[in-house]
């Protein structure tokens, strides 16, 4: 503690991310990052912009990526957020959007930038446990709340719920913002942007760091009302008028014209969890079923613990949670061919 510190820095639990070790060599595979790297499109885009026009400050307001998601989606440019990454959308979303004095619902199992962020804005939070399944029940959010929040597919579980149940959500709180965090449908799901017209309450919230390779980028979004955009840009604009820099913005703008790209990274990752998915079974594991670019999975009789250590010995690593429920689990990202041959040798020599 320093007396230089306010008090309230005190209190703060701050996030913990996933390792990124120095090392070229390991078999990364506890981040969720894309193995494939980003289309040659969006390096193209990004050197075109090394010029002189760097000394201007970008669009604040992003509005060329922000009408190029609106066209990818169908719908208005209006209806179009941008951050630095999806992490700081969700920054502005807990300040900005949740009402005090009711409690914040999520999972209790999810993505644990959740409770950090309701530290940050002195948000009360209720977490909701996930079914004997892993499964969130949309009956169990109809209760009081200041807002509900939930990834889809959730982290790090990988399950996916339908949007019809996502809906029911939608239905029970009308008066209550619900955000969708997206950061994984590409690998299956449906994304619920699909309803943003139809639900003035909902918030879908996707970033360029999973599906389109670009986490090193740091380009998030969210997509919904106009009234629930102006919020966040009344919010944004109080913290940091400038959140994506002219690289940023030109290489997500190819990123999104690139569809070809985008579809076979995603059919590659998709293809590649289910032969892993597969082969973990055959030693012994059970995996849940996954629609994110990594799955969740515990052996039957050894300990997560003590895998992930067996692991990262053959500069294999995978993430585990020291956390109660999940302690036993591994969530492991999907990689190359290669690296996931590298995991099921690693794996068997255990
Ligand atoms: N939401 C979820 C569920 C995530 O797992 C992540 C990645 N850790 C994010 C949001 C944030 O992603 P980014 O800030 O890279 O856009």
């Amino acid at each position: 503690m320093s007396k230089f510190w306010s008090p309230l820095v005190n209190d703060l639990v701050p996030y913990v991310p996933g390792e990124q070790p120095k090392m070229a060599n390991l078999v990364k595979l506890n981040t969720n990052e894309n193995p494939y790297g980003p289309s040659p499109k969006v390096i193209e885009a990004i050197q075109a912009e090394l010029n002189d026009s760097l000394r201007l400050y970008p669009d604040p307001e992003g509005e060329s990526l922000r009408q190029t998601i609106a066209d990818y989606y169908n719908v208005s440019s209006g209806q179009v957020f941008l951050g630095n990454g999806s992490d700081e959308v969700l920054a502005h979303i807990f300040h900005g959007l949740f009402q005090h004095g009711e409690p914040v619902l999520f999972p209790d199992i999810s993505y644990s930038f959740y409770p950090v962020y309701c530290g940050l804005y002195n948000i009360e939070a209720r977490v909701v446990p996930l079914t004997d399944s892993f499964e969130i029940d949309p009956d169990d959010y109809r209760q009081p709340n200041g807002g509900i929040i939930f990834p889809n597919p959730n982290a790090p579980t990988g399950r996916y719920l339908g949007l019809e149940h996502v809906e029911a959500i939608l239905k029970a709180n009308p008066d209550r913002v619900v955000v969708v965090d997206e950061a994984y449908v590409d690998f299956g799901g449906d994304t619920a942007i699909a309803l943003v017209d139809r639900y003035p309450n909902l918030l879908v919230c996707q970033t360029l760091s999973k599906a389109r390779s670009l986490a090193g980028l740091r380009v998030g979004f969210a997509v919904g009302h106009p009234d629930l955009i102006e919020a966040l840009n009344r919010v944004k604009n109080s913290f940091n008028s400038y959140p994506l820099d002219r690289l940023a913005l030109a290489g997500a703008r190819a990123a999104f014209e690139d569809k070809e790209w985008f579809q076979r990274c995603c059919n590659g990752v998709i293809s590649e969890r289910e032969r892993l998915t597969a082969a973990l079974e055959e030693l012994s594991f059970e995996v849940l079923p996954s629609k994110a670019n990594f799955v969740f999975a515990r052996h039957t009789s050894r300990a997560g613990e003590e895998i992930a250590k067996g692991l990262r010995e053959q500069g294999i690593i995978v993430r585990h949670f020291n956390k109660p429920r999940i302690s036993d689990y591994l969530r492991i990202t999907i990689g190359t061919p290669e690296q996931n041959d590298a995991l099921i040798s690693g794996l068997r020599s255990l």
